[in-house]
């Protein structure tokens, strides 16, 4: 695996696997540190492709494509975690990878990144790996109900997980997808949502966000809003579980740790995102150094910049339709559009951002 010697300097090139909006919005960021960006992504369409003129259209396993790909960049990362393994070692031969492939082989894996989390000492929901229907009904009996079945792998958005409340609901919901290796989870009964995006550099440095709360509707992210209802002392918590995860997996870039918040005790980790995250969209106009700039200077090699938060933000997601309402979503704050030609129910077509002054640092 190739290795980064020095920083990339301005003029640079940083490939990005992904095109949608959080590769948009990474490619801009690096716009402004003078880097160029170069968006791998398997259709034309790509939201990133607007904002850089550096592009690949193929597919993700298309091994010519990729290293042709991996030999134009100085570093390559993601905006999309599931790109199969060998094609990320594929890339990893030609240019350094940040995260590291085996980081990413890990969250790609919900079994894997559930042991994980637990082998680290920190709080997960009870779990089980499940292969078949029988296996399906034994943890249902084992960890009792309800529960979720999740696929271990692709899921998002609440795509690939069906809630069960019998061993016999369990067993039908395994068999609804098709023979997919699966985990069942025990259902947490969380107070609210949140997460902690952070990020570590190349030298080991750690930075992390503010945490905050975040509201789910039909399993789409609805709003972020910071500070929310975590405690300062949740939040020191959120910093450290994040800090504890990036080491162990020498994790280079911002990740996200999704968190069940219990209306007492320890936080429970929902799950890993090895990227930039939806729930911190905020820190664009909230922080001195966005997490997309503070991603692009851990892949570039580059000191990790400040993300203190200078004020309170509530984030919130533009969905399908709404993004029709574009002028009247402007008077309302810091408006993102994403630059999807077609607003499909369910697709995050912008966000907006609403700040006010801090009141709590
Ligand atoms: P995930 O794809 O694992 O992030 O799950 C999507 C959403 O489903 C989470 O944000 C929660 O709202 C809900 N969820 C997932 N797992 C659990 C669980 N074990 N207990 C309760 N709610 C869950």
């Amino acid at each position: 695996m190739r290795t980064l010697d020095r920083p990339i300097a301005p003029g640079g090139m940083i490939g990005i696997v992904g095109g949608g909006q959080l590769g948009r919005m990474l490619a801009m960021a690096a716009a402004r540190l003078g880097l160029n960006a170069c968006i791998y992504n398997d259709a034309p369409d790509a939201p990133a492709f607007q904002v850089t003129p550096h592009h690949v259209v193929a597919a993700y396993d298309d091994k010519a494509a990729l290293e042709a790909f991996a030999a134009r960049c100085d570093a390559v990362t993601f905006e999309f975690e599931n790109l199969p393994a060998p094609a990320i070692a594929r890339l990893a031969e030609r240019a350094p990878v940040r995260p590291n492939p085996e980081a990413l082989a890990i969250t790609q894996d919900r079994l894997r990144e559930k042991s994980f989390v637990a082998s680290l000492g920190l709080e997960v929901a009870p779990f089980a790996e499940v292969n078949d229907e029988a296996g399906a009904r034994s943890a249902f009996q084992t960890i009792g109900g309800p529960g979720i079945i999740k696929t271990r792998r692709f899921g998002y958005d609440g795509k690939g997980q069906q809630k069960v409340t019998s061993a016999g609901e369990a067993a039908q919901a395994m068999a609804a997808f098709k023979g997919a290796p699966c985990i069942y989870e025990g259902f947490v009964d969380f107070a609210f949502e949140a997460s902690v995006v952070a990020a570590r550099g190349g030298d080991g440095a750690f930075a992390a966000y503010d945490p905050p709360e975040n509201i789910h509707e039909n399993h789409i992210l609805r709003r972020s809003i910071v500070p929310g209802r975590l405690t300062p002392a949740q939040g020191r918590e959120a910093k450290k579980i994040a800090q504890k995860i990036a080491e162990a997996l020498d994790y280079v870039g911002v990740l996200a740790v999704e968190l069940f918040v219990p209306p007492a005790g320890t936080l429970i980790v929902n799950e890993i995102a090895p990227r930039v995250h939806n729930s911190g969209h905020w820190t664009i106009e909230a922080c001195a150094v966005s997490q997309f700039e503070q991603h692009i200077r851990a892949v570039a090699g580059w000191p990790l910049g400040d993300g203190a938060r200078h004020a309170d933000a509530v984030m919130e997601n533009i969905i399908g339709a709404e993004a029709h309402a574009w002028e009247s979503l402007a008077r309302g704050g810091a408006v993102h559009l994403y630059g999807k030609a077609e607003s499909r129910p369910g697709r995050k077509m912008g966000h907006l951002t609403r700040l006010s002054p801090l009141t709590r640092a």
